[in-house]
């Protein structure tokens, strides 16, 4: 497949065109922000990892009929995706109380939910990507009441399979942001999971210790954030041999080049 012009550069992801109109190729760059774009770092071999564990996601996700635009992984950094007319909403889902949520409302930390809660955000950076409700993506027409329904049911479904699949590595699902887009199937539009999961996108703590496993590991200067990605990695048993060496030498090339700044 033939890589084209690049489309679209978010601050982890990279779009590239392909020789075929309906796909494209997503880059995942080693890139890491934060607090709205406020803290930035590389950090290499991020975009690696996320490429690996949102591959293992969203193809077993496939496989219990969650539609999404993975098509293939095609390389350590590269994914064939649908190209897809992204929602402008994050989609956040919690299971048990932290961040924003403890900060807005006053609920202590790790509370645990008695039913996951959805929370929609609308994508824009310039406005922090601001709390929304239901009734603003319906006032302002960022989807239909079709589309909630149906992306609701999604959500749920979706959220009872990653809990069980990270309960069963030791792992605890706090909470995760997701993304849809709609798709041009047959003269007719159908919404289908789109963009990455991930220990980006994701909260994810050790069922034992609560040690964080996620990107809070850069927001809050928890220490170094790829052999926690590596640790999700390795539980999930993506990493094998030969991509678990790598994996490693990607530690070891990360922390050489820090010590030469
Ligand atoms: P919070 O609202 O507590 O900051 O985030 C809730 C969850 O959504 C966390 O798992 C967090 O990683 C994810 N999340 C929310 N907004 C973003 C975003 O803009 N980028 C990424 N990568 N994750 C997000």
């Amino acid at each position: 497949m033939k890589k084209g012009k690049k489309l679209y550069e978010g601050k982890a992801k990279i779009i590239y065109a392909t020789s075929d109109k309906d796909l494209v190729i997503q880059y995942f760059k080693d890139d890491a922000t934060a607090f709205n774009n406020q803290k930035k770092s590389t950090i290499e071999g991020k975009g690696v990892l996320n490429n690996r564990i949102s591959e293992h996601i969203l193809s077993s996700l496939s496989q219990i009929g969650i539609k999404n635009h993975l098509v293939k992984r095609l390389n350590m950094r590269e994914q064939v995706v649908k190209l897809v007319e992204i929602i402008p909403i994050e989609f956040i889902v919690r299971n048990v109380a932290t961040g924003s949520l403890t900060k807005r409302l006053g609920i202590e930390d790790g509370t645990v939910l008695k039913e996951p809660l959805i929370e929609y955000c609308l994508k824009d950076d310039k406005l922090g990507d601001p709390l929304i409700a239901e009734e603003h993506i319906l006032a302002f027409d960022w989807a239909s009441k079709k589309e909630i329904e149906k992306v609701k049911k999604m959500i749920l479904r979706i959220n009872d399979f990653m809990i069980g699949m990270f309960r069963g590595v030791g792992i605890k699902l706090i909470d995760f942001k997701l993304e849809f887009g709609r798709l041009n199937a047959n003269g007719k539009k159908d919404v289908i999971l789109a963009d990455e999961i991930s220990p980006d996108t994701c909260r994810l703590w050790d069922s034992l210790t609560d040690k964080k496993l996620d990107k809070d590991r850069f927001r809050k200067d928890l220490g170094d954030l790829i052999p926690a990605y590596t640790e999700v990695a390795k539980r999930l048993g993506i990493l094998h041999e030969q991509s678990n060496l790598s994996a490693v030498n990607v530690t070891k090339l990360s922390s050489v080049k820090r010590k030469r700044k």
